[in-house]
């Protein structure tokens, strides 16, 4: 398969003008859409409503799309955000094909594990029957770590919808009250609505080192996840607008950097 990246905005949407320019010019050929519900550096949430009216009015038939959706962080956020906008919210009740979300997340697992769920005639694609298993096998490497799924199911379980709720609830405050603070001591941040990301001007070495921040071309983002509290927050706020005030030359420069 050829691969097509989509160009983005700048809040790191895919952009639906040249989703509708590339489907354009592939000239009927099928399609396999990844969206995101989260990016990894933006947090940003990718319109997938919008995508699939994108698909439709480019004549793409659902025999000749396969719309995912990588849900890795957010779709255990979005769902349980008041107030998010349906066309964001991965959900079957729009004809997409695949969805995945991570257990190590926001779901919390102790290891690195995670959840595709698929539509049925998918499924069965990839299913065959093995005799001396006595049942179907529908994964597609064939073996799986029987732990994880009991990992999932038991956060899933004990933690219950009212908990992750509350977890976002919490998180989405939390993440709320650092972009106001980061803002109110003249840090431009980016900051996608209802998303747990937040990305500023890279600091020096020392900071990114002691809260391992992940950065990229001059920029670095925080997830604030539900072990993130306002201690940790505090404390990090303190040392980053220090970094921040003591180079307010080179803090216009990425001013400049961050607007581009
Ligand atoms: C974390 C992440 C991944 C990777 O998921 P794993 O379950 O850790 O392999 C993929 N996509 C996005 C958007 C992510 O945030």
């Amino acid at each position: 398969m050829e691969a097509r990246p989509i160009r983005c905005a700048a809040d790191g949407a895919v952009s639906l003008a040249d989703l509708q320019e590339t489907l354009k010019s592939l000239q009927g050929r099928p399609v396999v859409l990844a969206l995101t519900c989260g990016t990894t550096m933006k947090g940003a949430h990718d319109d997938i409503a919008g995508a699939i009216a994108a698909l439709d009015e480019a004549d793409y038939g659902r025999d000749r799309r396969f719309v995912h959706v990588d849900g890795a962080l957010n779709a255990m956020v979005i769902p349980f955000a008041a107030g998010a906008a349906p066309s964001i919210r991965p959900s079957f009740r729009m004809p997409i094909d695949s969805l995945s979300t991570s257990g190590h997340k926001m779901v919390g697992t102790p290891m690195p594990c995670g959840v595709l769920i698929a539509r049925q005639p998918h499924v069965a694609r990839v299913a065959s029957a093995i005799s001396y298993l006595r049942s179907n096998d529908t994964t597609l490497m064939g073996s799986r770590n029987g732990h994880a799924v009991l990992a999932i199911w038991s956060r899933i379980a004990r933690h219950g919808r009212l908990g992750f709720a509350a977890d976002v609830a919490g998180c989405l405050a939390r993440t709320d009250r650092l972009v106001s603070d980061l803002e109110a001591a003249g840090v431009p941040v980016l900051r996608n609505p209802l998303s747990l990301t937040v990305v500023f001007p890279a600091p020096a070495e020392p900071v990114v080192r002691k809260y391992q921040l992940a950065c990229d071309k001059g920029r670095a983002h925080v997830i604030v996840m539900p072990n993130v509290d306002d201690r940790l927050i505090d404390r990090f706020l303190a040392e980053y607008t220090a970094w921040w005030r003591a180079t307010s030359p080179l803090s216009q420069r990425k001013t400049n950097q961050m607007a581009s």
